[in-house]
């Protein structure tokens, strides 16, 4: 069978190993953790030690978290919160021009129920616009939502920043953080934020769980009505399953860590050794402040899409911008947002790195696209001059 090496963590990550060895003991957490009887005992259990491993890391209280269906579902609930609440004193949301569908949509349809909704530029090299930012924020700013990090290009912004702007204004500050988790070492606390949003699947654990990070006395109100579980912030019997692996997995945040430093270096390596053998490569922001394990490349005169199909065919998974957009043709809207021409978004790649990928992974992804690439500028060159063989 064909060695598959798997280079797509900020789509979603493998399942960490401590998770795969201890299936047994979720797979028996069968109890409803808001019963009586003994059989909640172990659900309850695991519920509270997750949401205490969870705080720690957030240097928060327990009652600050809410665990849900993931980071679309937070990101959702935290624009609606505002909206309901705080709409119609200060009806103005700030968000980045890169932020996930989950945010960009849910504004969208904020702005269709009257808000007014502020795109803050972003450049090429992944730069938040201040001035722009600083000109729009005022006593009618109800929220500020920016994302810790791009999950296409990596690129991290300034949120302690950003959010002491949004503060002085009285405007509060959420941050989508789902691509911070196992990838970054800056504490979160150091941000300084209102609200925060994180997904289960981004941090090696399964998909349809997170948790928001909810600042005590922060406005909210639940998406789901229900019967008062999350002390009546998020309805519906807790999906125990998926918050116990997360529980699990977080056992690991002293490993994530250390593999931060371990991901840049094979990344920078890999980097270095693309632009060597490759011509006509560009590394978007290369020399900013980015996400270890991210990498995304204009390759030009290839297309990402047949790119990545035939990396795929030779045993190699990664991306060509959003997994959520793949199947559509048109290219990525965050590329193009930060300045991209429709050419270079879609001659773009997207490799990301995680805890498992070796060195002898990225020598061997190296080799191999290199090779892919040279094919496919050679088909395309012979295509042009009318001498391709068919
Ligand atoms: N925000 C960012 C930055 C993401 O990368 C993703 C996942 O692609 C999401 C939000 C959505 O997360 P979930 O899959 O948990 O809904």
């Amino acid at each position: 069978m064909q060695k598959r090496v798997y280079l797509d963590h900020n789509a979603t990550a493998p399942h960490a190993e401590n998770l795969k060895s201890r299936w047994n003991e979720l797979i028996d957490l069968s109890g409803n953790p808001s019963s009586i009887h003994q059989d909640s005992r172990a659900p309850k259990t695991h519920l509270r030690e997750t949401r205490q491993i969870i705080s720690q890391y957030l240097n928060s209280s327990p009652l600050e978290v809410i665990f849900n269906s993931g980071a679309s579902e937070g990101n959702n609930s935290v624009l609606k919160s505002i909206w309901v609440l705080l709409g119609s004193r200060k009806p103005e949301i700030i968000i980045s021009a890169v932020e996930h569908p989950s945010v960009m949509n849910t504004a969208k349809y904020l702005q269709s129920l009257g808000a007014t909704i502020h795109v803050v530029p972003v450049s090429r090299e992944g730069e938040f616009d201040f001035n722009f930012f600083k000109a729009k924020l005022s006593e009618k700013t109800a929220l500020v939502s920016v994302m810790f990090a791009n999950n296409e290009t990596g690129t991290i912004f300034p949120i302690a920043e950003i959010a002491k702007l949004a503060h002085a204004a009285g405007a509060l500050m959420h941050s989508d953080c789902v691509q911070l988790l196992g990838k970054n070492l800056t504490s979160f606390a150091s941000l300084d934020v209102d609200y925060a949003t994180f997904s289960g699947h981004k941090f090696y654990s399964l998909k349809g769980t997170g948790f928001t990070y909810v600042k005590k006395n922060s406005p909210w109100v639940s998406l789901i009505h229900g019967g008062g579980q999350e002390r009546g912030r998020r309805g519906g019997t807790e999906n125990l399953t998926g918050i116990a692996a997360l529980g699990i997995v977080f056992e690991n945040i002293q490993f994530a860590h250390e593999s931060v430093q371990r991901m840049q270096k094979l990344r920078d390596l890999m980097e270095e050794n693309i632009l060597k053998n490759i011509s006509a490569v560009t590394v978007t922001a290369q020399k900013q402040n980015r996400l270890s394990n991210t990498s995304s490349l204009v390759i030009d005169h290839v297309d990402g899409e047949t790119l990545l199909m035939s990396l795929d065919l030779k045993g190699f998974a990664v991306s060509t911008g959003a997994a959520c957009s793949s199947g559509n043709p048109e290219p990525s809207p965050v590329l193009l947002a930060i300045g991209l021409s429709r050419d270079e978004a879609q001659s773009s790649l997207r490799i990301s790195l995680g805890w498992s990928t070796s060195e002898e992974n990225i020598q061997d992804f190296v080799l191999t696209l290199t090779q892919v690439v040279y094919k496919l500028r050679e088909i395309n060159q012979n295509e042009k001059t009318g001498s391709y063989d068919r």
